[in-house]
């Protein structure tokens, strides 16, 4: 979370800072702030709300320096207002400093900072960390090594960039727990939480790891670790476009990553479908298969949308695989001491390979000695570095906080690694054949429910107003009535439960009422029997019914509200295509409610806080 932008070089870095920070904004939009230093003067401009307050006051002042950090922010601790905002300053007004994260032990070191003088002006733990390099720097310390001795001190999660006018030809980074790069450019270099934020100006980037900081001048950048020992940095190129960030036309970014899907699911399984031998081809997990294979059980551990994904990751692979599979959400597996050993395979599902929890389970599953797959989007993110092995999704940028193409891809991407595993355990080569078969197909199938998007519009107004929705489904689509429901919580606000629809019965039935709309997933599949029979049980209690069924289902459409048609496919890649009418319903639905789905009330992408 938290948006970090830093620059160092000939230009002026204001609009550079601002552009940046706009790029980042899904990270963070509670508040934000830039400060800068150049020869005259030390000059900070914080405010509540968005960067694009924040432009206006920027350019009201006519600001302009060669150095400067900017920060959008995800408020931990205080509220979002101008002085919890950051830059936060030492007292002299000399030192800037940025922050993503939380300093866990902050209240004790504020104790001895009151102690020392020191007077605090916000509520956040981050200013602590300001007055503490000031006191080293009072000390007579470089600023280095001030930030150095100062985040020996510090417990907890970081991502930090330093400035100071009494050493203005440098930017001071460090991360721990929290993303950080450096982007690396022609007598200029930059420091952001999110490559996104440096695309426009260079692709060559540096990934600091954690305990890592960096002393990083316009010409030249030196690394070591906090604990003082030198390191020499890999320059990575990053493979990403600018218009790969844009809007493209459409008005939301979660639309357009909705109308992107069928080529963001093509792109995640482009080049690896082997039809002839009816395998997948997974150069990332390469030389993993039998060690996985032999694992006496598989875990899948992520977080919010990722979870979902997983427990359809569950589902075929016990399936099709025959492999013992257990879900867990990370956040609680990280404190709950699992027993997980190196008989254990585990994968990790994260769309920014960022998020604080998946990546703390996965330090403690590696601890334990379990093999750590990451199934990522964002390249060369810590999840995706520090894994054993992992997949990339290549569903291509996710801006909209709400996830939507990255969840259809990482079920792309579960169903090649459920292949994979069957292949090499009993399933024939015609079965793997028509898996391969039916995925390739997956694109033209979801451009046919994207082409539906005007009719799914219209029953959105049937539906805006409702205040509770419960979402029911069995087997493959209990995940997505998960999904469907966390997608119209998230963006309108709407109180929404998923259920396994069976599970009706034994307590949300007493919901149901005339005005509660129950949106059924019942495709055509070995439980679509038993679906029906959950139809009727809410239509005899007069509940509005909306059902996602197949093409060609006549019997249900007589019993409902309102259908809408999905193409029959595999059974286990049914989820690909019955949540999409439910992302494009959450959407019209907000939009309707005058939200911004993009950048929904207190949330925001990637979290990289606990
Ligand atoms: N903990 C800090 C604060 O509340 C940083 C939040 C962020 O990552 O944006 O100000």
């Amino acid at each position: 979370m938290c948006g970090i932008v830093g620059y160092i070089g000939d230009k002026n870095c204001v609009p550079i800072i601002i552009e940046g920070l706009k790029r980042l904004e899904y990270r963070g939009y509670d508040s934000a702030g830039i400060g800068i230093i150049n020869g005259k003067e030390c000059k900070v401009i914080k405010t509540k709300g968005k960067v694009s307050e924040l432009e206006k006051l920027v350019y009201k002042e006519k600001l302009e320096s060669n150095l400067g950090i900017g920060h959008t922010r995800w408020a931990t601790h205080g509220e979002p207002s101008t002085v919890n905002a950051h830059p936060h300053l030492n007292k002299d007004k000399t030192l800037f400093l940025i922050h993503n994260g939380i300093i866990e032990n902050y209240l004790s070191l504020k104790k001895g900072l009151l102690k020392e003088g020191y007077e605090f002006l916000s509520e956040t733990d981050t200013e602590v960390l300001a007055h503490l390099i000031d006191h080293y720097l009072k000390l007579k310390h470089s600023l280095f090594q001030a930030v150095r001795y100062a985040l020996n001190e510090v417990e907890g999660t970081y991502g930090i960039a330093v400035i100071y006018k009494g050493e203005p030809d440098k930017i001071i980074a460090a991360r721990k727990g929290s993303p950080l790069v450096l982007g690396i450019g022609d007598n200029e270099n930059f420091v952001a939480s999110d490559v996104n934020a440096l695309i426009a100006h260079t692709k060559k980037v540096v990934y600091l790891e954690d305990g890592e900081i960096a002393e990083v001048y316009k010409d030249k950048f030196e690394t070591k670790t906090v604990a003082d020992e030198t390191i020499i940095k890999e320059i990575h190129q990053v493979d990403m476009k600018i218009d790969e960030l844009s809007k493209g036309g459409f008005a939301h970014y979660m639309l357009k990553e909705i109308m992107d899907q069928p080529e963001s699911i093509y792109n995640s399984m482009r080049g690896r479908l082997v039809y002839d031998e009816g395998v997948p081809k997974l150069g990332g997990l390469q030389g993993f298969e039998e060690r996985i294979i032999n694992s006496r059980r598989i875990i899948l551990a992520a977080c919010g949308t990722s979870w979902h994904a997983a427990l359809v990751g569950e589902y075929m692979i016990e399936q099709f695989a025959g492999k013992a599979v257990e879900v867990e959400y990370a956040s609680e597996m990280r404190y709950r001491n699992p027993i997980i050993d190196k008989d254990d395979t585990v994968i990790f599902i994260s769309q920014s390979g960022e998020t604080a929890d998946t990546l703390a389970a996965m330090k403690e599953a590696k601890k334990k000695g379990a093999l750590c797959i990451g199934i990522c989007n964002v390249v060369g993110s810590t999840i995706a570095r520090e894994s054993d092995a992992g997949v990339y999704i290549h569903a291509g940028p996710e801006i909209g906080v709400a996830s939507t193409k990255a969840f259809t891809s990482q079920i792309v991407v579960l169903a090649l690694i459920t292949l994979l595993l069957a292949r090499k355990r009993n399933l024939s080569l015609p079965e793997g054949q028509d898996i391969i078969k039916h995925m390739k197909k997956l694109t033209e199938k979801v451009d046919s429910i994207l082409k539906q998007n005007d009719y799914i519009k219209s029953i959105a107004e049937k539906y805006v107003n409702s205040k509770n929705f419960l979402y029911l489904g069995r087997g493959y689509n209990f995940p997505v009535a998960l999904e469907g429901a966390l997608k119209l919580k998230e963006i309108s606000y709407i109180h929404a439960e998923g259920y396994p629809a069976a599970e009706m019965k034994h307590g949300p039935i007493a919901l149901i009422d005339d005005n509660m709309p129950v949106v059924f997933i019942a495709t055509k599949d070995s439980v679509y029997d038993k679906v029906i029979s959950n139809i009727q049980e809410v239509r005899a209690r007069k509940g509005r019914i909306l059902a996602i069924v197949n093409e060609g289902d006549d019997q249900i459409e007589t019993m409902v509200d309102h259908v809408i048609k999905v193409p029959k496919t595999h059974n286990m890649l049914t989820p690909i295509l019955t949540v999409v009418p439910l992302q494009l319903l959450a959407y019209h639905i907000a939009v309707m409610k005058g939200l911004n789905v993009d950048q929904p009330r207190n949330l925001a992408k990637s979290v990289t806080v606990e």
